[in-house]
């Protein structure tokens, strides 16, 4: 009797354990999602203003980010995004390089070493510190040009956003064009479909492609985004990474939740994370039914020192205020579903979460 009850408990004990284990397997595919400024309050006004209905929110793993860059409290999104896409705290400005100038080796290109399959998508400029973090090096965020140029090495197979001014060349003040400046041609010859609106981006049969939707930023939602925009992106990226069979990493940014911060508007903030909600909710579906892919949503730091003052949950209202119009120091919100995503839980570096996405994928052992 004693020893049937010592087996029933060893029993209870290995499926304890094998139960333990399903949210501690390891992930095929990331999905990274990165709210451009999105802190606890941007989160919150949004929770409310739909009425409680957005998809990450109920992540069942949740956590904190720390953000300081390694020469600020306060980081800028060059900083914070290297901070994720490396590994390593640089310089606010710094592009995915060490304050000393050294190139740091990016999330994506350690994909692209494994096999992986890699995409950004975002609404700002694919130019801008953000997406730049994922796939390109430069000492200074602003140098726009370089930046595009880099994006023929092809650290990312699929890419959408906007800034196409720095993609084709302009013309000086005689006319002449100058065919450095030309990066379409040299996406072109390295084999990309290159893109310049979304149906187009949709409709391509290749495995690499570019999409350049904007001249510069692609429009806020306030300015007539189309609110299926970052969504329909995001499912054409998984779409065509998800054939990868060695696994994928794509990156999505949320990239104008910070300039409603830095405008201290609040319906732009809620607009912009509602809409940056819609694209973790296609890539919530694709998770789900794939059973293979970790999600993380999180930020790169808070924009506005926005705090909500009162509000109305029974008619969705919500009363902000903002402290300045710049980026402050306090943790960020990060929430994960999918294997791996207990890892996420607690109180983290923002550089700790790359290492979490680099052990999780195993790309270490991968490299080849
Ligand atoms: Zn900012």
């Amino acid at each position: 009797m004693k020893i049937l009850t010592r087996i029933g408990a060893l029993a209870l004990v290995v499926l304890t354990l094998a139960s333990a284990g399903s949210s501690r397997q390891k992930p095929r595919n990331l999905i990274l999602f990165i709210g451009d400024g999105m802190g606890v309050s941007h989160v919150y006004a949004a929770i409310t203003a739909s009425g409680n209905t957005m998809t990450f929110p109920s992540f069942p793993v949740t956590g904190f980010s720390r953000t300081h860059s390694a020469n600020n409290y306060s980081t800028d999104s060059a900083a914070g995004g290297t901070a994720l896409a490396t590994g390593e705290k640089t310089n606010n400005l710094m592009v995915a390089m060490r304050p000393d100038s050294t190139i740091l080796v990016t999330l994506l290109e350690h994909a692209k070493a494994a096999g992986m399959a890699t995409g950004i998508v975002c609404t700002s400029s694919l130019t801008d510190a953000t997406p730049a973090d994922f796939a390109t090096h430069a000492p200074l965020r602003y140098e726009y040009r370089s930046i595009a140029k880099q994006y023929i090495n092809g650290a990312a197979d699929i890419f959408i956003g906007g800034g196409r001014r720095y993609f084709v060349p302009t013309p000086d003040s005689t006319g002449k064009i100058n065919h450095e400046e030309d990066v379409v041609s040299g996406l072109s010859r390295a084999g990309y479909d290159v893109t310049y609106d979304l149906e187009s981006f949709i409709a391509s049969k290749s495995d690499r492609i570019a999409g350049l939707m904007a001249d510069g930023d692609i429009p806020m939602i306030s300015d007539g985004r189309d609110t299926q925009f970052l969504a329909r992106a995001t499912a054409k990226a998984i779409e065509v990474l998800s054939r990868n069979r060695a696994g994928f990493i794509l990156m999505v940014e949320g990239s104008r939740i910070d300039d409603a911060g830095h405008g201290n508007n609040t319906s732009m903030v809620i607009d912009e994370v509602i809409d940056m909600d819609r694209a973790v909710a296609v890539a919530y579906d694709f998770a789900k039914r794939d059973g293979k892919t970790l999600i993380v949503v999180t930020a790169d730091h808070e924009t506005g020192g926005m705090s909500i003052t009162g509000g109305n949950l029974a008619k969705r209202e919500v009363k902000a205020e903002f402290s300045f119009t710049g980026h402050s120091g306090v943790m960020v919100p990060v929430f994960a579903f999918g294997p791996g995503a207990v890892e996420f839980t607690g109180i983290q570096e923002n550089t700790d979460l790359f290492h979490d996405f680099f052990r999780l994928l195993s790309l270490d052992r991968k490299r080849r």
